[in-house]
């Protein structure tokens, strides 16, 4: 489903993405660790095009959505595309950045309706059950700020849900929770990742990446260093004692 090729990034001269190749297939889970600074976070952001690569490509299903800052033909070929291919990339952060004057309900029905033009009683009826699949039926009308941090990050996750994406990006999405939190919002991700949802989680949790993820992707310095089923790339972490996880 995802192809990135070769991907570079650099920040004032310093190189934060160098030379990244990332295969991601349909309906599997891809775990991404490495030390603070390696650039996970960056390497989202390009996914999302929140960040523009300075070289690279990436595909999803085939389409180009990197593009590239020495091809102005393909840039504005890839632009045209580029709002499209946002839509399909759902992204849900440490920091669950929800409109925080708004409720549940209408945080999750807002891009539906105000980007894609759902009809707001269809939206609303698809964001129950969305709500209701993240386990927070009964909760439509509480605002932010009357949800935990484990709730207010379910309701993010049905909020990127609601615009059906392609692929589910999570970046630390438990790192800000309370520890008794933490679980919750891995059982969502479990529940997605058993119904076919395809994602990349950078996360800490190794429990989770051991039990949920098809691939277990090692970033150092802006290079995939090691890459592979969680069993044998995380096992080999844990015999260099794991200085690269946390
Ligand atoms: P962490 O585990 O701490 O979240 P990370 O692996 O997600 O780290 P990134 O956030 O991708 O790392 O950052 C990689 C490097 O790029 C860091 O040195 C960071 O300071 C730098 N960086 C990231 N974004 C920017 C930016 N917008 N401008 C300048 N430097 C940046
Ligand atoms: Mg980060």
């Amino acid at each position: 489903l995802l192809q990135v090729r070769g991907l570079t990034k650099a920040f004032a001269g310093t190189t934060v993405l160098d030379g990244v190749d990332l295969d991601v297939e349909a309906g599997s889970v891809t775990v991404l660790v490495g030390p603070s600074g390696s650039g996970k976070s960056t390497l989202l952001r390009c996914l999302n095009h929140l960040e523009t690569p300075d070289a690279g490509t990436i595909t999803v299903d085939g389409e180009l959505i990197g593009y590239r800052r020495d091809g102005e033909r393909l840039r504005e070929l890839a632009q045209r595309r580029i709002a499209a291919q946002r839509r399909a990339i759902g992204m849900v952060f440490q920091q669950f950045q929800l409109f925080g004057h708004m409720t549940a309900l209408a945080n999750v029905v807002e891009a539906p309706v105000g980007v894609l033009g759902v009809a707001r009683s269809e939206a609303e009826s698809r964001g129950r059950a969305l709500l209701a699949r993240v386990g927070l039926a009964g909760r439509e009308d509480a605002y932010p700020r009357q949800l935990s941090g484990g709730q207010q990050q379910r309701v993010a996750i049905a909020r990127a849900l609601a615009m059906d994406p392609q692929l589910m990006l999570f970046d630390e999405p438990t790192s800000a929770l309370d520890p008794a939190l933490v679980g919750e919002v891995l059982e969502v991700l479990r529940d997605l990742a058993r119904g076919g949802t395809t994602m990349v989680v950078v996360t800490h949790e190794r429990a989770f990446a051991r039990e949920v993820a098809d691939t277990v992707v090692v970033l150092e310095h802006g290079r995939i260093a090691r890459s592979g089923p969680p069993s044998e790339v995380l096992d080999q972490l844990s015999e260099r004692r794991a200085p690269s996880l946390d």
